[in-house]
């Protein structure tokens, strides 16, 4: 499907369906719901409560998670999880180091609509909130269910775009990703767009990623693990 760059980069949503999902509404793109929605079952009838954290996110939303942390507003986290002390880091390696846990706004594959963060609520201990932090999955609550992930989720034509670190985008063993669509929107967005919504629409740093966005954008966009 032929996307705009203000879809790509999360500026506008009207490629994007409603879709009742568990009790909440999400918005995402029509190709996925079919798979998404089998992926589900699938999960449920093996006995998980498949769940989405987060989903479609706008560069609005985005902006201000990453202006937050290059703010000091919330931690910039090391590669282990742990918060890194935001006043000894220069501009550039605050840059880098957000990086590693979260996207650019205008690149992060949660814009698309294909993209999503999931659980299972059933294996959640009561009283206890989801922190996305890969301990939670490899040895934690949440373990059973990505070991079932791993085993299935190709089948319903998803992957894990973060399965390894290849040295950009740390692991994320929640983020699943609809394969097709997703490489079809990576193919459509360019660094020069990146370059072109940044100076539309700055962010805190944005001359640091300016004059880096051609190692970004191969270090962390297109730096994905392939096809299980
Ligand atoms: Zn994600």
């Amino acid at each position: 499907m032929k996307m705009t760059p203000e879809q790509l980069c999360g500026v506008t949503s009207d490629h994007l369906i409603e879709l009742l999902f568990g009790q909440k509404t999400f918005l995402v793109h029509p190709a996925v719901q079919q798979d998404l929605l089998a992926l589900k079952d699938a999960a449920a009838q093996a006995g998980f409560n498949l769940n989405i954290a987060s989903g479609f996110r706008d560069f609005e939303r985005q902006r201000s998670i990453w202006n937050n942390k290059m703010s000091g507003a919330s931690a910039i986290l090391d590669s282990d999880s742990q918060p890194l002390d935001n006043e000894k880091l220069s501009e550039q390696e605050k840059v880098m180091a957000i990086l590693r846990w979260s996207a650019l706004p205008g690149a992060s594959r949660h814009h698309w609509g294909c993209d999503f963060d999931v659980f299972d609520r059933a294996s959640l201990p009561h009283g206890v909130t989801l922190q996305l932090e890969p301990w939670e999955y490899l040895q934690g609550h949440q373990t059973q269910f990505y070991l079932w992930l791993k085993r299935n989720l190709t089948r319903f034509g998803f992957f894990f775009p973060y399965a390894e670190d290849l040295g950009g985008v740390a692991p994320e063993p929640w983020h699943i990703s609809h394969q097709i669509t997703a490489q079809d929107c990576l193919n459509q967005l360019t660094a020069e767009q990146l370059r072109f919504r940044l100076r539309l629409s700055p962010i805190l740093g944005h001359q640091v990623v300016l004059d880096n966005l051609e190692n970004i954008y191969t270090q962390f966009i297109t730096n994905i693990s392939g096809e299980l």
